[in-house]
């Protein structure tokens, strides 16, 4: 492709070094787990049309790079290079070259060439798992131990440490084990955590972590070149096989493939843990032995993880972040403020604070609430599946606190309206993702520094007071069923 130019753009090799920080910085802010599962083999072709043109291998890596994380991509490459609207992504042929069109679907094994930057504990964790690329590295922060526990994964966690545990030899209690949930909820830690654990305590025993894509890639290119003897073997030594995301297996002669893996695989009594995003029945492309077969061990719900849970992963992070910097250190408040406002979802969390702790490497800034705020904003929008609009929450304070809407939004100073006003603008923050401007402007344009104010305020408050507390909680129940009845 050539690499042209857009009027005020830069030379290729502007472009290319943009991108070298880019990748860095998607390493920063997702972490390696993240990172080497989807952006591994993300390759830049070059620019066209004010578009960075990247290519990825496969078709579903294709959609889910545009689902989970294009926005992202797309604000990077703005804040490298202003004339770059946005990117472009696109499937490659063998070559190396991008496809335009959905067309063919065409694989190109290339983990073996891909830039990885691994840990080095996940090199060393590599070693005895075969040959590089048969497994994915282990991150070294998934472990058990931090992982949090909550009721919503008691039985998951409770499970994979028995697995992880058991004796070598003995006949496996739960086979497969199979766990689901949505994104983020930790299935892929607990894969990790169970490697972990196994290499441990007891490393004669053969684990291996594939994720999907890996399996895809892996069966493709030795149908390719006749050796699936090889891709059979790979699998059918392990005595541990952990599959990430069964859910984007594509392909009638993979889903084959993997029908007889696991088959064989649970005949010779081996372990499998599946996860997925949910439960097998509900898998697509399957076939129903495939899916009596999975469903035949242990499935097992990783529920949401609620305010408190996500509070707990957010310090645990913390605590080992700020092993590796010393610097970093995040006060209280934007602590309870990120834990407040991002969505029910263990990723955003990660992808926050991985962002707060890159800002905090590179910037001698002190991270304050406004700070986070702006670094989160894309994190935090997505959150509401069902929005509360600020005009509900006006109109329930002003209803219980009888004052009329036109005093809440107005300019009056008088304590019986300025409590109820801090109380809906700290509500406004808390249960929608809107903006401090933007909640500013919904209370008579005020500044964000008032909103904040007024946030600090009922925050400062309700640490002392017990009774406020529940009062502003048993408000933000009855705006959200407003919202609910509302649908
Ligand atoms: P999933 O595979 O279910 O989409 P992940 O395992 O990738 O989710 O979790 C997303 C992020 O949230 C990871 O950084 C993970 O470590 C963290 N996380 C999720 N649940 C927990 C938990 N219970 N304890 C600690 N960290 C968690
Ligand atoms: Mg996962």
């Amino acid at each position: 492709m050539t690499k042209i130019a857009a009027a005020g753009g830069g030379s290729g090799a502007d472009y290319n070094a943009a991108w070298e920080r880019i990748l860095q910085r998607l390493i920063a802010e997702f972490g390696q787990n993240v990172f080497q599962s989807w952006f591994a083999r993300l390759k830049f072709d070059g620019v066209e049309k004010g578009m960075a043109v990247l290519s990825v291998p496969t078709p579903f890596l294709r959609s889910w790079i545009r689902d989970n994380y294009q926005t992202r991509i797309n604000a990077m490459w703005r804040e490298e290079r202003k004339e770059i609207e946005s990117i472009d992504l696109r499937l490659r042929r063998p070559g190396g070259k991008a496809n335009d069109g959905e067309s063919r679907v065409l694989v190109r094994d290339e983990t073996a060439k891909a830039p990885q930057p691994l840990a080095a504990a996940a090199v060393s964790a590599m070693r005895d798992s075969g040959k590089a690329g048969d497994s994915i590295p282990l991150d070294p922060r998934l472990t058990f131990d931090n992982f949090v526990a909550a009721p919503t994964n008691t039985l998951a966690r409770a499970a994979a440490g028995e697995i992880a545990g058991t004796g070598n030899g003995s006949a496996p209690r739960y086979n497969p084990l199979f766990l689901h949930g949505g994104v983020g909820r930790g299935k892929t830690h607990l894969l990790h955590a169970i490697a972990w654990e196994v290499q441990k305590r007891q490393p004669q025993r053969k684990v291996r972590l594939l994720s999907t894509d890996l399996f895809m890639l892996k069966f493709v290119s030795a149908a390719r070149e006749n050796d699936t003897v090889s891709f059979k073997n790979m699998l059918r030594t392990c005595d541990i096989l952990l599959i990430d995301d069964l859910q984007f297996l594509q392909g009638k002669s993979t889903h084959k493939e993997f029908g007889y893996t696991i088959n064989a695989l649970i005949e010779s009594g081996k372990q499998i843990v599946v996860v997925a995003d949910r439960p097998p029945a509900r898998l697509e492309g399957f076939d129903e032995r495939i899916k009596s077969r999975l469903a035949g061990g242990l499935t097992l719900e990783i529920g949401a993880p609620d305010a408190v849970l996500r509070r707990a992963i957010l310090e645990k992070r913390l605590e080992s972040a700020s092993r590796d910097n010393a610097a970093l250190h995040l006060d209280e408040d934007v602590l309870a403020f990120i834990a407040r406002n991002l969505s029910s979802n263990g990723r955003d969390i990660e992808g926050a604070l991985n962002r707060l702790c890159h800002h905090a490497m590179h910037s001698n800034e002190k991270i304050t609430v406004e700070k986070a705020e702006m670094l989160m904003r894309d994190l935090m929008v997505a959150r509401e599946s069902r929005p509360v609009k600020i005009e509900w929450i006006q109109k329930i304070v002003s209803q219980v606190y009888k004052v009329s809407r036109q005093d809440l939004v107005s300019e009056r100073r008088t304590q019986a309206v300025v409590r109820p006003r801090q109380i809906a603008m700290y509500l406004c923050k808390t249960i929608t993702p809107r903006s401090l401007p933007d909640i500013g402007k919904r209370f008579g344009n005020r500044d964000h520094t008032t909103v904040l104010h007024a946030i600090r305020k009922i925050e400062s408050l309700i640490a002392k007071d017990e009774l406020l507390r529940r009062e502003i909680e048993s408000l933000r129940r009855r705006i959200e069923d407003e919202a609910d009845r509302d649908e």
